[in-house]
């Protein structure tokens, strides 16, 4: 492109919102054939909502008393059988060291419903797949089917929970809780029935779709680009988001663990696609680099919007589409 054809066309760009990192970035995104959004946060709104709480007391067959919650610290490994709201709670103390989305939507709604959230004596992200925290003498796991795995307990007794909230678009995620020695050690029938780990509940969030998600979608689809998704979220989940804004369900790369979302960038694109990967969080700045074009979106973190070739100012995916359209517009118009 000559120098006045870039410069028309970054200023068109400015002036919409959209901000290409120089004249070859503008020249490139004619080409995209395929964009890659990313669903939270750029699909969706990130502003996740805590919707639903289930409580799984083990097999359902009740457990003997370990102990009186009220004189006993408030250990909830006490408490053989537990309610809605100590499910809750559980889970928002071990979520409340973590700024994952998911996380403060479970903290807000525990809090809304004027339950005691204190902070976990100690936790640890597992990236992709949720969180391990103490609480007390209690060990506290909110996370995927994975992580409940890794951990040696069995998720499938939630499985049909599971499956009825993910088809709703929701992310369900699970709760187990794993009694210390000494919680243990303080049952006298014999060991805690929590010493080994036990599935206590599951709780789910939803995000809201974007107005504009579906239009930018279809706009695209009619430009003959192929629009795709790429999260960390379940196939479930994933898909009943990408049904309601038109990408086809083929398209869909769900399981995507944070470290090889730029890998299945790669993948797209080694057939010869000019992707753009359209992201905003941390986990996508590395896709973002390696998309023939790298967009970062609205309320994007400081990392995508760095990592990123085009930022979008505003937090409206049918920017995307217009990106595209100002470098067709202006390279087209010179030639
Ligand atoms: P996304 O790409 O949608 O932002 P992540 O890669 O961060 O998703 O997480 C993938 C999955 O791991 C989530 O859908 C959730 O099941 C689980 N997960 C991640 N972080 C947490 C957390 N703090 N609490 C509970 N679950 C989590
Ligand atoms: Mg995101």
């Amino acid at each position: 492109a000559t120098p006045a054809a870039t410069m028309v066309g970054t200023t068109l760009g400015a002036q919409n919102g959209v901000l290409f990192k120089g004249g070859d970035v503008l020249e490139r995104a004619k080409d995209i054939d395929t964009v890659v959004f990313d669903k939270t946060g750029t699909l969706t709104k990130g502003e996740m909502e805590l919707t639903d709480v289930v409580v799984f007391n083990g097999d359902g067959q009740p457990v003997a008393d370990g102990g009186d919650p009220a004189t006993d610290g408030g250990q909830l490994i006490a408490q053989e059988r537990l309610s809605e709201d100590d499910v809750l709670r559980l889970a928002a103390t071990a979520e409340s060291g973590s700024e994952h989305p998911l996380a403060r939507a479970i903290v807000n709604g525990a809090e809304d419903r004027g339950l005691d959230v204190t902070d976990p004596d100690d936790f640890e992200n597992v990236p992709g797949h949720g969180i391990e925290a103490t609480v007390g003498d209690d060990e506290v796991l909110v996370g995927n089917r994975k992580l409940l795995r890794d951990n040696g307990i069995d998720p499938s007794p939630a499985q049909e929970t599971m499956e009825r909230l993910e088809n709703e678009g929701k992310t369900a995620m699970l709760v187990a809780l794993r009694g210390s020695e000494r919680s243990e050690n303080r049952d006298a029938s014999g060991g805690s029935p929590r010493a080994e780990g036990e599935l206590v509940g599951v709780v789910a969030d939803a995000d809201t779709i974007k107005e504009s998600a579906k239009d930018a979608v279809s706009q695209l689809q009619e430009r003959g680009v192929d629009v795709m998704m790429i999260t960390g979220d379940n196939e479930r989940t994933a898909r009943a988001v990408a049904e309601q804004v038109g990408i086809d369900p083929e398209n869909v790369h769900a399981e995507v663990l944070p470290e090889d979302k730029s890998d299945a960038v790669e993948a797209i694109q080694d057939g010869g696609r000019k992707a753009m990967m359209v992201g905003d969080g941390v986990n996508d700045a590395p896709a973002l680099a390696v998309a023939y074009v790298g967009t970062a979106i609205g309320s994007g973190t400081d990392v995508a919007i760095e990592a990123a070739d085009v930022t979008l100012m505003r937090d409206d995916p049918l920017d995307v589409v217009k990106a595209i359209r100002i470098s067709d517009a202006t390279l087209k118009k010179i030639k």
